[in-house]
């Protein structure tokens, strides 16, 4: 067996990432004439705003409008591509080189400066059931229904925190599904504290499409209980306070807002800190977007925001990355980090609700590990993520903590303690072993 020897690629700028915000940089980039490569794991381009059908590309908003446009502008060229994961950044002879893994080989990418635009993931707040068949994120149903307009079911049920599940609801009841309900955890009067950034005039064109729709099957306050399977059927038990409410649906979809994606920005030389106020570990930068050794972050990776701010972000952390700086973006910019803090203050999960839950829930799918075993070892006096993780083995599993690893950070959080960020080492994700090898099956 013969080790497959990478390809070597120079470039002024590497991108990883082509949601809206690395869209955004790839133009500015490609305005200024500049050489670069923007690569996104994903078998198309567009990250999760713009994630769409064929046949159907909605631009019902200002931004996913521009989102659209940056796409068109883009389309075709050769240094975009796709179904590219990056796995690893390597430090040698005063130069970084990114291992991306494309077409079964690998490609090591050797750019003078790098901008990482990963994104974000769901939240979950764990609860008896949640792993079972039936219960989606709601991320999932929205995919589903946007690429390929499939119903995960007849009749759903939402659950969870923030405006996406309205947005999601919506789109799922206008391909033709039956919205249930919609299960608001944040009782109404904390939510109206967000009302000053919902009337931004595109925000609330969109949210009020959506509560023209849905309203009178909103309710607010309301936490999953359990959820258990009824033959084919899903059986939810919604609480509040002592009020029981109990739905059947054919699926429950949850989330809890997003949390953003930094492995790849830690393993490029980044530092996280922890800031609740914007989603949780952000990648840390200044104002410019640097975070240090010719490395950029922009979009959900610096604070979970939305579109607008990744569409912003994107242009600055490209002019950054060419010595250019535009006063009017960064004062954008502003603005939606003022909003970005509404939003992850807003509709956050109140920290006691981490410490109750059941012992006998599953937190770690891919290790199987329970919040029983999780609680054990914080009463026993542990309390950092390392010592977890040699006890309980929560985050060492597939996916290396993509789920758990925010539900422990709050669950230890509420507990008092001081949350740590993840120590990161390649791969970043799984990639196949035969690109390692020369002429390996993958
Ligand atoms: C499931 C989901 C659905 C969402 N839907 C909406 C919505 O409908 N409306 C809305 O306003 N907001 C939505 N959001 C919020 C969303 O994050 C932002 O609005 C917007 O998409 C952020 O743009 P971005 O460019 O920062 O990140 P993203 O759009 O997430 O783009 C990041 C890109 O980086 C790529 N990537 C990540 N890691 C790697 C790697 N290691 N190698 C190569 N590529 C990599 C991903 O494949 C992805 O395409 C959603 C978020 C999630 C998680």
């Amino acid at each position: 067996m013969k080790r497959a020897k990478p390809q070597e690629i120079k470039t002024k700028a590497l991108i990883i990432g082509g949601g809206i915000a690395g869209l955004a940089a790839a133009t500015v980039l490609e305005d200024h004439g500049e050489d670069y490569i923007l690569v996104d794991e994903y078998p198309f381009m567009g990250g999760q705003y713009l994630r769409h059908r064929e046949e159907y590309i909605p631009r019902d908003t200002e931004t996913r409008k521009q989102g659209f446009a940056l796409l068109e502008k883009l389309k075709g060229k050769e240094n975009i591509w796709t179904s590219s994961l990056v796995f690893g950044c390597y430090n040698g002879n005063g130069e970084k080189a990114v291992a991306v893994s494309k077409d079964g080989r690998v490609f090591l990418i050797k750019p003078e400066k790098i901008i990482v635009a990963t994104g974000a993931r769901e939240k979950f707040l764990p609860f008896p059931g949640w792993t079972l068949p039936g219960i989606l994120s709601v991320g999932a149903v929205q995919a589903l229904v946007k690429t390929s307009g499939t119903l995960p079911g007849k009749e759903g049920i939402f659950a969870g925190t923030g405006p996406f599940l309205l947005a999601a609801a919506y789109e799922y009841e206008k391909a033709g599904g039956r919205v249930l309900g919609i299960f608001e955890l944040n009782p109404l009067a904390k939510l109206l504290k967000f009302l000053p950034h919902a009337l931004d005039k595109e925000k609330f064109k969109e949210a009020l499409r959506y509560l023209r729709l849905l309203w009178s099957r909103m309710k607010f306050g309301w936490k999953v209980e359990r959820a258990e399977a009824e033959g084919e059927k899903i059986k939810v038990v919604m609480s509040k306070g002592r009020a029981r409410k109990t739905l059947v649906g054919d699926f429950l979809a949850t989330g809890y807002g997003f949390s953003p994606n930094t492995e790849a920005a830690q393993i490029c030389g980044c530092e996280v800190e922890y800031k609740p106020e914007l989603g949780g570990f952000v990648v840390k930068t200044g104002e410019d977007l640097n975070c240090g050794d010719g490395v950029y972050a922009c979009g959900e990776v610096t604070g979970i925001g939305g579109a607008r701010k990744s569409l912003i972000e994107g242009k600055i952390a490209a002019l950054s990355l060419l010595g250019k700086k535009d006063e009017k973006l960064l004062n954008q910019r502003k603005r939606e980090l003022a909003f970005a803090r509404s939003l992850n203050f807003v509709f956050s999960v109140p920290r006691d609700l981490w410490k109750k839950i059941p012992d006998d829930t599953i937190i770690c799918r891919c290790e199987d590990v329970r919040m029983g075993d999780i609680k054990k070892v914080v009463e026993e006096g542990f309390s950092f993520l390392r010592e977890l993780k040699e006890t309980t083995r929560i985050t060492m599993g597939n996916c290396q903590g993509r789920t758990c690893f925010p539900i422990v950070t709050e669950y230890l959080r509420a507990m008092g303690k001081k949350p740590e960020p993840m120590s990161i080492r390649p791969p970043l994700k799984p990639v196949e072993t035969g690109i390692f090898v020369e002429g390996g099956e993958t």
